[in-house]
């Protein structure tokens, strides 16, 4: 490590954790679940949707249906969920890791989402990746900073490199009003 990564370090612990507060506090209203459950009114519900975030484009193509002009094939990121229905990503602070990693596209995911009952649009709160029978959540964190970040892009800290960070998680640890997927 440089000096000025761990001086950056060191600054960054300090200032990013009104961030993480604050985001941790918003997790928590749009119904995280690990603080309870999550409100579940008729204007939006929680989630937990199994399937592949592929575009748009590709999505469409998948069901048989026309892709479209490509600038909007190519530009909305969806969930296509083991039922064949397509469910565009909101484009927000967790949704974007999906437009920046190739790797989290086309493989088997479960996305934990709040959808509003007037918008077919889905708000990410969760990634979780499924492999061998496993789930696994998915977020970004620093090894020098040890800080955890939602899309893929230079460390917010110490502008160093970030890994993808896959951790196994238990039905139990999933908000309690949200019923785990089939498997
Ligand atoms: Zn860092």
């Amino acid at each position: 490590m440089t000096f000025s990564r761990r001086f950056l370090s060191g600054v960054c612990a300090l200032t990013l954790w009104g961030s993480w507060a604050a985001g941790g506090a918003a997790l928590a209203q749009s119904g995280d679940g690990k603080n309870g459950p999550a409100p579940q009114s008729p204007a939006a519900k929680t989630l937990l949707l199994r399937g592949q975030v592929l575009s748009l484009g590709q999505a469409l193509r998948r069901i048989g249906a026309a892709a479209g002009d490509e600038d909007q094939a190519a530009g909305q990121m969806v969930l296509l969920d083991t039922r064949g229905h397509i469910h565009p990503l909101l484009k927000d602070a967790r949704g974007r890791g999906f437009w920046k990693d190739r790797r989290l596209r086309g493989v088997p995911l479960e996305l934990l989402v709040r959808q509003r009952a007037a918008s077919p649009y889905v708000q990410v709160i969760r990634v979780f990746m499924l492999k061998d029978g496993k789930r696994l959540e998915v977020d970004y964190w620093c090894d020098i900073c040890a800080i955890v970040m939602y899309e893929l892009k230079e460390c917010e800290c110490c502008q160093g490199p970030i890994r993808l960070r896959l951790r196994p998680v238990r039905d139990s640890d999933l908000p309690s009003s949200v019923a785990p997927a089939p498997r």
